[in-house]
């Protein structure tokens, strides 16, 4: 199973180009899409759910062009958006018989079946007799994969599922991508590339509407050993000694210092010290290098 975008580009009608030439080839696992706001995420996203077209390029589902049977290709389609924002005053059992029922899965007890099957992979259970108005932003984000995995889409696509969880919602909400398993192409986009750490397969890096990086995880982080530093050395004095350096965050450290994280080939004296190379400084120095 494939789903390729292919040469993608997006220009909005107020001159804004969304995507340029975007291509991205998606096989089953967890693909995590990760850019700064505005870097085109949502636009790919609702272009491969169909939802809006691109002026060039095309989307291939196992090489079949979509838009030759877009009815089919949608059939195969989960799509969460960033605000799913239907909240009624129905429990969440109420309420997934009835999508279940609009999905057209006819039997009674079948719905019923599928309900339970999404109830326990979103680990809402204990929830099924609650309002979905009453729930927390973690709660709702799952109650939004429960709905899209009811006619078991074999591509689901998450627009920023994660933005405005608390660390725990967060880490809930990630555990039930992990639960969807891995035959289905799931593709969710984020700005937390530690959301992509521990469960995706592939990190995806968009920037200005350019595809800039793909990688492991395990690859990127391997690809930058022995070539991160970390120093206390002021910017200025760094921009002056070190131009070749290249900066990649800064933090305070205990002492209250300003730390800054750079990436060097070699290593340039007692004042910098290695440290262990994380998804993070991938991101910033694929971002910080993408237009030279
Ligand atoms: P992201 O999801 O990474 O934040 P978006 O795809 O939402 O990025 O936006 C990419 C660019 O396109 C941004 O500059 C955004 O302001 C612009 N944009 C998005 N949607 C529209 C629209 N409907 N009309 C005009 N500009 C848009």
């Amino acid at each position: 199973m494939i789903l390729a975008a292919r040469n993608i580009s997006k220009t909005y009608q107020n001159g804004v180009k969304a995507l340029h030439n975007f291509s991205l080839e998606l096989r089953p696992g967890m693909i995590g899409l990760v850019g700064p706001n505005g870097s085109g995420k949502s636009t790919l996203m609702r272009t491969l759910a169909t939802l809006q077209k691109a002026d060039s390029g095309t989307i291939y589902f196992n090489n079949i062009n979509i838009s030759k049977d877009e009815t089919s290709y949608r059939k195969t389609l989960g799509y969460l958006p960033q605000d799913f924002g239907m909240y009624p005053r129905e429990s969440a059992r109420s309420l997934l018989l009835y999508f279940a029922a609009l999905k057209g899965i006819v039997g009674r007890r079948d719905r019923s079946i599928a309900v339970d099957r999404v109830l326990e992979t979103t680990n809402l259970q204990s929830a099924q007799k609650e309002r979905v108005s009453s729930f927390s932003g973690g709660m709702k984000q799952r109650f939004g994969i429960a709905q899209l995995l009811l006619n078991q889409p074999q591509i689901i696509i998450v627009d920023e599922p994660t933005t405005g969880l608390d660390p725990a919602e967060r880490s809930r909400f990630l555990n039930v991508l992990r639960n969807i398993g891995s035959e289905c192409i799931v593709l969710f986009s984020t700005h937390l590339v530690t959301d992509v750490q521990s469960l995706c397969k592939e990190l995806a890096i968009i920037d200005k509407g350019c595809l800039i990086a793909l990688a492991s995880p395990e690859s990127a982080i391997a690809g930058l050993a022995g070539n991160i530093w970390e120093t206390t050395i002021p910017d200025a004095e760094l921009q002056v000694a070190h131009p070749d350096c290249i900066n990649l965050s800064d933090h305070y450290d205990d002492h209250n210092r300003l730390v800054t994280r750079l990436y060097s080939k070699e290593h340039r004296g007692q004042r910098f010290s290695a440290v262990q190379p994380t998804l993070g400084d991938f991101y910033f120095l694929k971002l910080k290098t993408a237009d030279s």
